[in-house]
C-alpha cells in the first residue's frame, strides 16, 4: 500500500482557495472573467475557486497530454527526474469559447518545469485576449524551466510528488480531500 502523508489539509486549502478569489474578485471588480481550467487535474480546485469569485464568470476547459508517456515516480528508474514534461505538449480537448478580448485566468493545479503552461499559455495569446493570468494552485519554483509565472499562486511546495485535490497517480487519489505527498506507489 501507498504511504500517503498530509502535506497541505483540506482546511488549509479551503482557506487560501478563499483567499484567492477574493484577490482575483478584488483585481477584476466590475469585469467579466473566464476561468480556462486545465483537465483533468486543475477541475476541483477551479469549481471551488469560482465559488469565491462572486463576478460575472464562464468557465471553459482545456484537455493536454504530453507526447509520450510520462513516467510515475515509481516507474522512473532516475528518480524523480522524468516526471518532466516532455516538453511537447498535445491538446486533447479544445476549449469550447473564444477567447478574444476575454479577461481569460488560466486555472492549473501546479505549475512544475512550466513547459505545459507555456504551450497552453501561447495558445490562449493566439486568440488575442483582453488579458490573460495564471491562477496555480501548487507551485515548485525549484523545477522550472520555462520562465512562467503565476499571478495567483495557492501554496509553493517542495520537489514532492503529490495527490489528492483533483492531482492523481496513475489516475488514482483525485478524489483525496487532502493534498498528500505519495512515498512506496
Ligand atoms: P509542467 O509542464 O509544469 O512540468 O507540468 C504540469 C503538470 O504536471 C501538472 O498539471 C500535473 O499534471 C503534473 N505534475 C507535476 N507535478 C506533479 C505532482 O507533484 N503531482 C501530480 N499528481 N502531478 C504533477
Amino acid at each position: 500500500m501507498p504511504d500517503l502523508k498530509v502535506l497541505l489539509s483540506r482546511d488549509q486549502i479551503a482557506k487560501r482557495v478563499a483567499e484567492m478569489g477574493e484577490e482575483i474578485a478584488r483585481d477584476y471588480r466590475g469585469q467579466s472573467i473566464i476561468f480556462v481550467g486545465v483537465l483533468k487535474g486543475a477541475a476541483v480546485f477551479l469549481s471551488d475557486l469560482a465559488r469565491h469569485v462572486p463576478l460575472d464568470a464562464t468557465f471553459d476547459f482545456i484537455g493536454v497530454s504530453s507526447y509520450g508517456n510520462r513516467p510515475t515516480p515509481k516507474e522512473d528508474p532516475a528518480g524523480h527526474a522524468a516526471w518532466d514534461s516532455l516538453g511537447e505538449v498535445r491538446v486533447t480537448k479544445d476549449m469550447d469559447n473564444s477567447l478574444t478580448d476575454r479577461h481569460v485566468i488560466l486555472v492549473e493545479d501546479i505549475l512544475d518545469t512550466g513547459l505545459t503552461l507555456n504551450y497552453i499559455t501561447k495558445l490562449v495569446e493566439a486568440h488575442q485576449p483582453k488579458s490573460l493570468c495564471i491562477a496555480a494552485l501548487l507551485d515548485k519554483p525549484s523545477r522550472r524551466k520555462q520562465p512562467i509565472k503565476a499571478k495567483y499562486i495557492g501554496f509553493t511546495i517542495p520537489d514532492v510528488y503529490v495527490v489528492g485535490y483533483g492531482l492523481d497517480y496513475a489516475e488514482r487519489y483525485r478524489n483525496l480531500p487532502d493534498i498528500c505527498v505519495i512515498e512506496n506507489p
